[in-house]
């Protein structure tokens, strides 16, 4: 462990990464808080000082930090075979877990992250279609990759990253979640072979996709000949242990994901209809060598991964963590909106399943597009999420909770406590 402070380890970061962080989000000024043990949903930084944890691994870890079966799976494989680049017997048990959860599951390939997954999906949608534009929802994320990027920031129809060539996103159109509209925008382009959504509607649900949204766009697709891609990497096992198209019972052509279905460790799936699928298998071609759709990737379905993976779908295929995790956001929004109350202020905390979010424009989110609903003004959360972490509260974005199976009673009403002082000191302080 090391002892040194967040603003000495800062300083020796940016001299060897960009903004001294691996990740967009983990920027933070003056200095991101560099962390060095977690244990269930509580985490501690290089100083010592604990957090309760709202963010629970970009909500990779429904299980909590370190579960003990999921520990010890993975050290076990560890020791055993970590990882060889062959076949292996876990990756079929896995595969296997999938396809009875999710009902778009009849195949399965594996991938390397969530971001990877999506690439894969829209190949697939492309060479399944015969065509090759994309139609994703204004606000979605769908991972960093050039295909997908334009789009992500909500009410703008630019990738928001240099580097993208105009040609590729040239080829992703947005849209905004009203079925009518995306219709329309079918109906006139003809090169459109693949449709995306994030099922949790964007950014894990902070702008909720319409009522009925999921089915029609189901219909809509099915009637007119697209590839439906649904992108359960947030959703999956945590709406329900079959992800959203389970719990609404609306199937995809394919399934995008990643974070819980990998155990909380690196690595992703996509699944599907067998149909589209066994377009990646080699044993298509007559010589049985190169499949029509290509894909490999050094660590698909790592042994080491794949171990803590099935131990995780053992725990989660009940239900009963998702239940949990349900009612203890629940019990975080209540307490959030009780502290707007008390303190006179026009915000809500809202959200589906294990989610929390937050929306500081008024006390409802209805008819609001992604773009109004996240235009939170930038000073007032950057000093709610500073005066959070003071505290030791450290959120999944700046607006933004995911529970878990170790959150308590407890644990989010300390919380609530913590955010009540919170929004007290910022109202003092003007
Ligand atoms: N899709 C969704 C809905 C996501 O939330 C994310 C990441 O947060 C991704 C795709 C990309 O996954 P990864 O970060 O594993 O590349």
């Amino acid at each position: 462990m090391t002892h040194d402070s967040n603003a000495t380890l800062a300083a020796r970061a940016r001299a060897v990464m960009p903004g001294g962080v691996s990740h967009d989000l983990r920027f933070r000024a003056p200095h991101p808080i560099y962390f060095a043990r977690a244990k269930g949903a509580e985490k501690w930084d290089v100083e010592g000082k604990r957090y309760i944890d709202f963010k629970l691994g970009a909500a990779s870890q429904i299980l909590g930090h370190a579960h003990p079966e999921v520990a010890e799976a993975v050290s076990r494989q560890m020791f055993e075979m970590p990882y060889t680049g062959d076949c292996h017997p876990l990756e079929i048990e896995w595969a296997e877990w999938l396809c009875r959860l999710f009902p778009s599951a009849e195949r399965v390939r594996f991938t390397g992250s969530g971001t990877e997954s999506t690439m894969l999906a829209l190949r697939l949608g492309r060479a399944q279609s015969g065509r090759d534009k994309v139609l994703r929802i204004d606000g979605h994320f769908h991972g960093w990759h050039d295909l997908l990027l334009k789009g992500s920031k909500p009410g703008a129809n630019t990738p928001p990253s240099l580097g993208i060539p105009q040609a590729i996103a040239d080829l992703t159109v947005v849209a905004p979640p009203d079925v009518e509209a995306i219709a329309g925008i079918l109906a006139e382009d003809p090169r459109i072979g693949t449709v995306f959504v994030e099922v949790s509607g964007a950014n894990y649900g902070s702008v909720p996709l319409p009522d009925g949204f999921l089915p029609a766009i189901r219909a809509l697709t099915e009637d007119m000949g697209h590839v439906l891609v649904f992108d359960e990497v947030i959703t999956g096992l945590r709406w329900s242990p079959g992800g959203r198209q389970a719990r609404d019972g609306v199937v995809p052509d394919l399934t995008t994901l990643a974070k819980i279905v990998t155990g909380g460790l690196p690595g992703g799936a996509v699944v599907g209809k067998a149909e589209i699928m066994e377009l990646l298998s080699p044993a298509n071609q007559r010589d049985g060598l190169a499949p029509p759709v290509s894909h490999k990737g050094t660590f698909n379905a790592a042994p080491m991964v794949a171990a803590g993976a099935v131990k995780a779908m053992e725990i989660l295929s009940t239900g009963e963590v998702q239940a949990h995790a349900d009612e203890m956001a629940a019990r975080l929004r209540d307490g959030f909106n009780k502290v707007f109350a008390r303190h006179g202020i026009g915000a809500l905390a809202y959200g589906d399943s294990s989610t929390c979010h937050l929306y500081f424009g008024g006390t409802s989110i209805e008819g609001l597009d992604a773009a109004t609903i996240r235009r939170t003004p930038p000073v007032l959360v950057k000093g709610l999420r500073d005066a959070l972490l003071d505290r030791g509260v450290d959120f999944m974005s700046f607006t933004s909770c995911v529970t878990g199976l170790p959150h308590t009673p407890d644990l989010i009403d300390e919380a609530v406590a913590i955010f009540d002082d919170a929004i007290a000191a910022l109202i003092r302080d003007g």
